[in-house]
């Protein structure tokens, strides 16, 4: 399997032996004295908090990192390295694959500039192919041009394409790959999450001449930490890491990774890029209304690639605006490339190019509050009715916070990791705290709400539950149940719930239960103050809905 990877290695990589570094500790793994690498025994002064231990040399390939990045992308921990961000895996196979004045590398224009970039870094050729006018990858004008050359070791192909947006069905990629039996074909898939199109990683690993190149810039939102990975198989793996530094990741950047890659948050990641994708199609569409834009493509990034009228008349109006752009006319005559913002943002930058927009500040929070015992996630949005996903280890409570969202008419997705196998107790109690957190940010200074619901509803049970949004928090509940558990979930938790929600977000909510069937009474509470919220955030004006002015 790696002999094709050998066989296309510069040498010079393969003759050196790897970097001498000694046993790095895991950390966590404290039982060792080490006085071996020359590190300094302190931990840096005003990093409180800071418990990774930052003076201390990291793993060059963190082990529990490699674990959770390889299970994202469904290959072995031993078919990826994990690098600075996609853009040092390129540096990486460039310097690994292309000898100076002797190699080459295939890219087809117009995509992303790095390929070009290190390879003319490396002293390796750069042969160039053409899109097609639509921006589409032609596969047979594609390997025409890599049998044309002698030398050529790297192939890139950039799915979704930057700036373009325009996805090379996988079909075709594959088609490549086994056309060029001779070259590393580099499908750079940084924007995938983005896009409709299945990811290769998995068939990266199990083939000789492909590489899939990952990152947790763009879906992950960790630009900053520049993680980023390289896939294929083992033994071209292999061939990567020699040419790695010693200590590529930093201890910041891993931990940064690694909380981002929790479990907990996974959801609130999807909702985020659903929300991006949904915010993609609406820019796309109004923009297309500007006078100042002659054409849209929406493709599968988390951008958009415009064709304007007057490239400089543009970029002076955002300029004014405090709106940065890409102008690309390398790649299209009045080629702009524009990111997708948060809704605010897009607004403002529609509202740049000439576009009516009416004002409505979103009522969105997200909120990430981790303690010794639970991990949760939470993003809500009062002005949209889903999406609703409730993860909190408890089924029949995520089955009651569901029933609050539903019926209360908004979005909430709650994930969290807790100590259930210890008890529910703190799994529930925290989702409640977080939960009434989120509401109360997501209502802000409460402007325009209608502030107090009630609802009275239903079968056998009847609950009543009455809610002041305040800013004052007061809990009273009264009824009591029969059986001790409904699942995992334990009845006595429902007061609890109760009085948690009502302290975090600051309101009064009384609550009257009574009936025969605990199930049913559960129910009826939850879904009673689902109602009840529904009229107390509904927006009704614009005034904050108390004599005194503020809650
Ligand atoms: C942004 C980008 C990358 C690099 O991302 P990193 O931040 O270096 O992980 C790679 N390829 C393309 C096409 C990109 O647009």
């Amino acid at each position: 399997m790696s002999a094709l990877a050998l066989r296309l290695a510069r040498p010079e990589v393969l003759a050196l032996p790897p970097f001498d570094i000694g046993v790095r500790a895991v950390a966590g793994l404290a039982d060792v004295i080490s006085l071996d690498a020359n590190e300094n025994p302190f931990q840096p002064l005003g990093s409180s908090g800071l418990d990774v231990g930052i003076n201390r040399y990291p793993e060059p390939q963190p082990s529990r990192l490699l674990q959770v990045m390889a299970g994202l992308y469904g290959v072995a921990p031993g078919e990826l390295v994990v690098t600075r961000g996609a853009d040092d895996a390129i540096d990486l196979l460039v310097r690994a694959f292309c000898r100076a004045g002797e190699d080459c590398v295939l890219v087809a224009t117009p995509t992303f500039s790095a390929y070009a970039h290190f390879a003319r870094l490396q002293g390796a050729r750069v042969a160039e192919t053409k899109l097609t006018p639509d921006f589409d990858l032609d596969p047979a004008a594609f390997i025409a041009a890599a049998r044309a050359e002698a030398g050529l070791k790297l192939a890139f192909i950039c799915s979704p394409n930057n700036p373009t947006g325009n996805p090379v069905p996988t079909r075709q990629v594959l088609e490549i790959a086994d056309a060029l039996s001779d070259t590393i074909v580099v499908l750079d898939e940084a924007y995938i999450e983005f896009s409709e199109l299945e990811s290769l990683a998995a068939e990266a690993a199990k083939r000789p001449n492909l590489v899939v190149l990952r990152t947790l810039s763009k879906a992950y939102g960790l630009a900053g930490a520049r993680i980023g990975s390289a896939i294929a198989n083992a033994g071209l793996i292999g061939v990567l890491r020699r040419a790695l530094p010693p200590y590529p990741l930093p201890t910041l950047s891993i931990e940064a990774a690694l909380t981002a890659l929790a479990p907990a948050r996974r959801t609130v990641h999807e909702e985020r890029i659903e929300r991006i994708k949904a915010e993609r199609s609406r820019v796309a569409e109004r923009i297309a209304a500007s006078p100042l834009v002659r054409k849209v493509r929406s493709g599968g990034g988390n951008f958009l690639f415009l064709e304007v009228e007057d490239a400089p008349a543009l970029a002076r109006r955002l300029d004014q605006r405090g709106i940065r752009v890409r102008f690309r006319e390398n790649a299209a005559r009045g080629g702009v490339r524009v990111t997708i913002g948060t809704s605010e943002e897009n607004d403002a930058a529609l509202s740049a190019f000439g576009l009516d927009i009416e004002a409505r500040p979103s009522r969105r929070a997200e909120i990430a509050r981790d303690t010794s015992e639970t991990r949760i996630a939470v993003a809500l949005d009062l002005d949209r009715p889903g999406p609703r996903r409730i993860g909190t280890g408890i089924a029949f409570y995520d089955h009651m916070l569901d029933q609050v969202a539903a019926h209360g008419g908004f979005s909430l997705i709650l994930s969290c990791d807790g100590d259930v196998e210890v008890d529910g107790h703190h799994s529930i109690e925290d989702c409640a705290i977080a939960f009434g957190t989120a509401l109360a940010r997501a209502l802000g200074e409460r402007r325009g709400i209608g502030r107090f619901g009630f609802a009275l509803p239903m079968d056998e049970a009847e609950a009543q539950v009455l809610v002041d949004l305040s800013g004052r928090p007061s809990s009273v509940f009264e009824g009591s149940f029969a059986a001790s558990h409904i699942g995992a979930y334990p009845t006595e938790m429902t007061a609890h719930v109760f009085r948690s929600l009502a302290d975090s977000l600051g309101a009064s909510i009384h609550v009257r239960v009574s009936g025969e069937n605990d199930h049913h009474k559960t129910e009826a509470c939850f879904k009673a103050l689902g109602r009840s919220l529904r009229q107390a955030i509904r927006l009704e004006g614009d005034s904050v809905p108390s004599t005194k002015g503020m809650l």
